[in-house]
Formats: C-alpha cells, sequence, structure tokens
C-alpha cells in the first residue's frame, strides 16, 4: 500500500526481516492448497457484496470488541499492542465477513502474524514464502502490521490520518484499515497466488468487503515526524553530544534514528571527496546547529 503522494511510500516492502513465527495449523481435512476449496472461495470473494451499514456494524463491532477483549489495547489510542491483538482481529474479520472460511484455508498451509517496531515507511506487509520453491506447493503466509507507523500517529491528537480512503479518529481504526488491506492481500495470494492492490481486483475486493476507496496511508512516517516535531529535515546541520563532546554533522537519512555524517579525517568517503564518521541519534538527541 503506497503512501500517499507527500513522499512516495509503499504499504509493502519485498524485504523480510522478521523471524518466521509459524501458528500451529487449525484442526480440520482441509488439504493445503485443494483447488476446489480455492475455487469455491474465488467464486464467493469475487463477487459478495455488503451494504455499507453493515460494513460499518462490522467494523464498530471489531472495534468494541478488541477493546473489551485486549489486555493491551485499552483505549481507541493505545500505548502497547500485542501479536495476539493482531490475531484476534483478522479472526474477527474472518468470521463476520467471510463465514470464517478463510483462515482455516491459509493455515492448512501456513500463517503467521507479527508487529514490527523496523518497519518505519510500510504500514504493514503480506509476504509469501514458497518454502519449497516451487510456486504451486503449499506457501507460508507471513502477516505484519508496523507498530511504529500506528503509535506515531495520533501522537499529539492534531493530525488526523486517512487510511483506504477514510479517514481514522484514532489509532484502532488505522490499525483495522491496515489490517483490512493486509487481509485483502492474504485473500487475493490465497486464492490467485498473485495479487497487487493497485490493481482492479484487490480494489474491488477491498471496497465490497471493507468500504475502501483507495490502497494508500497517510500515517506519519518517521521523516515527517523529524519534521513536525522536531523540525529536523534531511541535509539539515544538527549538533549532538557523544561521549562527552558535541558533534556537528549533517542529516543524511531518517528512520527510526536519524543518520548524521560528521567529518572525519578517519571516515569513510563519500561522494563529495569529503571522509565521514556515521552516527546513528535518536531525533529528539538532535538540536540544529
Ligand atoms: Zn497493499
Amino acid at each position: 500500500m503506497p503512501r500517499v503522494p507527500r513522499s512516495s511510500q509503499s504499504f509493502h516492502s519485498r524485504s523480510s526481516h522478521l523471524k518466521v513465527n509459524r501458528s500451529k495449523p487449525i484442526r480440520g481435512k482441509i488439504a493445503p492448497r485443494d483447488q476446489k476449496v480455492l475455487s469455491k472461495l474465488a467464486g464467493e470473494v469475487a463477487l459478495r457484496t455488503f451494504p455499507a451499514e453493515q460494513i460499518a456494524r462490522w467494523q464498530r463491532e471489531i472495534h468494541q470488541n478488541t477493546l473489551s477483549l485486549s489486555r493491551s489495547i485499552d483505549q481507541p489510542n493505545f500505548t502497547s499492542v500485542g501479536r495476539d491483538d493482531l490475531v484476534r482481529m483478522i479472526r474477527m474479520y474472518d468470521d463476520l465477513f467471510f463465514d470464517g472460511k478463510i483462515l482455516p484455508v491459509a493455515h492448512a498451509e501456513g500463517l503467521s502474524f507479527g508487529l514490527s517496531s523496523r518497519m518505519t515507511r510500510v504500514a504493514g506487509k503480506m509476504v509469501t514464502h514458497y518454502p519449497h520453491g516451487d510456486h504451486e506447493a503449499p506457501r507460508q503466509f507471513e502477516l505484519i502490521l508496523s507498530s511504529t507507523l500506528l503509535f506515531q500517529t495520533f501522537e499529539d491528537e492534531g493530525r488526523p490520518a486517512e487510511v483506504t480512503g477514510r479517514v481514522c479518529k484514532d489509532r484502532l481504526e488505522a490499525m483495522q484499515r491496515v489490517a483490512e488491506h493486509e487481509f485483502v492481500h492474504l485473500i487475493e495470494m490465497l486464492i490467485w497466488n498473485d495479487g497487487n492492490c493497485s490493481e482492479a481486483r484487490f480494489q474491488s475486493i477491498a471496497q465490497r468487503y471493507f468500504g475502501h476507496t483507495d490502497y494508500r496511508h497517510d500515517l506519519i512516517t518517521q521523516r515527517e515526524r523529524a519534521l513536525t516535531k522536531f523540525n529536523i529535515r534531511i541535509g539539515d546541520e544538527v549538533r549532538f553530544r557523544h561521549d562527552r563532546q558535541v558533534l556537528t554533522g549533517r542529516v543524511n537519512r531518517i528512520t527510526r534514528r536519524a543518520t548524521i555524517l560528521v567529518e572525519n579525517a578517519k571516515g569513510e568517503r563519500f561522494s563529495d571527496g569529503h571522509r565521514y564518521l556515521r552516527f546513528y541519534v535518536p531525533l529528539e538527541k538532535l538540536s540544529k546547529a
């Protein structure tokens, strides 16, 4: 899911830096990658529609149930979230919107969930692994949300966020929209073994089931946070403490921390011909030089 223009960030990246956390398969007799089962699902997913108020009612129900069932999510702008919250949320979506038909089929192949604090640009991703190196063999699906992007949005009440074309009032709503988006990715991969949120089939499913009108998010990225909260942008000259000295350098990159280049004869040579040492500094530790 690409980010809305401001800068072009994607909801996804192909890289996967999380360990596979395999969930145990659900009991039942579903064979992995059973074409008959998948075709039946395809027929349903390709056509089913819901009235808008039905969609909204179920989405609210999931919002409320999460608040009452979760041990971590105790308020709409929650400050901690667990993997179990994502697992429960996706299960509720499957039960309400798909009559519980998707997850057992995905689990028959292999499905795991995760939250990542290291995803600083993409809000979520769904990775399909082919452990047998064979495109036709059973796969492993991995659905991951970025806790970092969720937490730094709605941080100071100020700016609302639009996710999937819908304005989110709180962090939990944003988490739901991202989870819905990634769930559609899972469904597409599961059934058709390919998919893309910038294409018609994905958008049709996301629209009919969840009322999405866009496939992008507007959650606050580190770069935006650096600018609005700390007034720091790439290229700025900044000062920071390191050991017992104050160093001055230039901001070269902003992820979870800022990468600062400090000119130093012992450093590596950069394209401008000068030598720099690299420092990784939390944004709040920087001040403009
Ligand atoms: Zn996407």
